[in-house]
């Protein structure tokens, strides 16, 4: 298969050439054709699948049919981050090489006037994060009544980060016939309601299971006791050889105290996260790239986006509270056919989480221990089908294997409180105000 027997124009075709590409990757194969009749699309596609030029291909062929009569835009993409909003612009205008299609990128945490000057020259594509955007409407910086396709990318991610009312009031803004396309990794009933009142008789494209993790990942678990983490990250950084590895940890406190750990270890190593201003989240993240430093430190939040090529490892130093996050920390390796490995340093208490995850993704990570660092509280192997959890801290107070780890008093409650912290209402806010602090 080829880009050009999907459908594209010979200038299109040319501009995916000059990239390297070969052949459609599945979900451009699918999705392609989907936009191009015109029908809205919903499709459940994570990062790393080639899903941006599987929407912007053939939204820049339908573009061209013909000129634009205003000031535009005449397509707007929605992305929940600046790092994303600023990663599809490129893409835009890479595809968009050999077409007169104009695009422009508008997102918080720098100047508006600049924005706004760029509006008022007219465009074709407009690369947008909700927040700013709705700023520059308000300040009729920008009109949507040109707009003919609307396109929602990291779906999930822009409720997750409570972007759902600038949402609302933009789609209330646009014109009611447009083209909608809806890119999610997960599909929550909050995203199935948001898709049922969006999409009129969409094309359904889904190019792995639903919650399926990306195949070429290899993913393992480390069971670890907590105290003992950052010295078995070290270690592993070192005797791999890691030199580009992407490490999560839960919060924005965590993040820093594991990157002055790494750098007392002689490991270079930055933190991003929303505390940290834009400038200093570009330079860490354009210092990883370069090779400068090792170890990138990432709350998931500030890892949305990121599209870092061929990362090779990730690293989760503690497991997510959403099991959900699991499957797009992971999409962060083994991207378009590159394979990644992905491995979780997981403590006794992280138990239930790492059972949610498996649920999920349907299916049991191998567990393999490292000398030296064989977890005091062990981690259970299976979850257990309808455990008590009354009953497991009984029997671990009683010996048995004399391991306690699996019920350790508290160590579930240990990592309850943690996941209020981003339970969704908490985790709205705090979306929702870093993205406007920032904005
Ligand atoms: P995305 O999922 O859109 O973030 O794309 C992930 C990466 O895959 C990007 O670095 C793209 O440049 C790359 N990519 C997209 N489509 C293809 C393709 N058909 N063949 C090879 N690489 C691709």
């Amino acid at each position: 298969m080829s880009f050009s027997s999907l459908g594209l124009s010979e200038q299109l075709v040319r501009a995916t050439t000059d990239q390297g590409y070969e052949t459609p990757s599945p979900i451009q194969a699918q999705a392609i054709p989907a936009v191009l009749s015109g029908k809205d699309v919903m499709a459940a596609a994570q990062t790393g699948t080639g899903k941006t030029a599987g929407f912007t291909l053939p939204l820049l062929q339908l573009l061209g049919e013909k000129p634009r009569e205003g000031k535009g835009p005449r397509a707007l993409i929605l992305t929940p981050t600046r790092e994303l909003a600023a990663q599809v612009h490129d893409s835009v205008n890479l595809y968009s090489k050999y077409v007169p299609t104009k695009a422009a990128v508008v997102f918080g945490g720098v100047k508006i006037n600049p924005q706004m000057m760029k509006l008022r020259k007219g465009l074709d594509v407009l690369v947008a994060t909700p927040g700013r955007l709705m700023d520059l409407y308000q300040q009729n910086a920008v009109r949507f009544n040109e707009v003919e396709i609307l396109v929602l990318d990291e779906a999930d991610r822009m409720l997750d980060m409570g972007f759902i009312r600038d949402i609302r009031k933009i789609l209330a803004l646009l014109p009611a016939k447009r083209q909608n396309l809806l890119f999610s990794a997960t599909f929550s009933n909050e995203i199935r309601t948001l898709a049922q009142g969006l999409l009129n008789n969409p094309v359904q494209v889904e190019v792995a299971a639903r919650n399926t993790t990306a195949e070429k990942v290899k993913q393992s678990v480390y069971p670890v006791d907590q105290s003992q983490k950052s010295a078995l990250l070290s270690k592993l950084v070192r005797d791999n050889d890691w030199d580009q590895v992407l490490v999560f940890t839960r919060t924005k406190h965590g993040a820093n105290r594991l990157t002055k750990k790494l750098e007392s270890d002689g490991i270079t190593a930055a933190a991003i996260h929303g505390n940290k201003s834009q400038g200093a989240r570009t330079r860490a993240l354009a210092e990883f790239k370069q090779g400068d430093i090792r170890v990138l430190v990432a709350t998931d939040i500030a890892a949305r986006g990121l599209d870092i090529k061929q990362l090779p490892q990730v690293v989760n130093f503690e497991l997510p509270n959403v099991p959900e996050d699991y499957v797009h920390r992971i999409g962060r390796t083994g991207r378009a056919g590159e394979s990644g490995h992905a491995l979780s340093l997981v403590s006794a208490d992280e138990g239930k989480l790492l059972a949610g995850i498996e649920k999920l993704i349907k299916k049991q990570l191998p567990r393999q221990e490292v000398e030296g660092f064989e977890p005091q509280n062990n981690l259970p192997l299976k979850p257990k089908a309808k455990a008590d959890p009354s009953r497991a801290r009984n029997r671990s107070g009683g010996g048995g294997n004399g391991r306690s780890g699996a019920g350790r008093p508290g160590g579930q409650r240990q990592a309850s409180p943690g996941a209020g912290g981003r339970g969704r209402g908490r985790g709205q806010g705090q979306g929702r105000s870093g993205q406007r602090q920032s904005a």
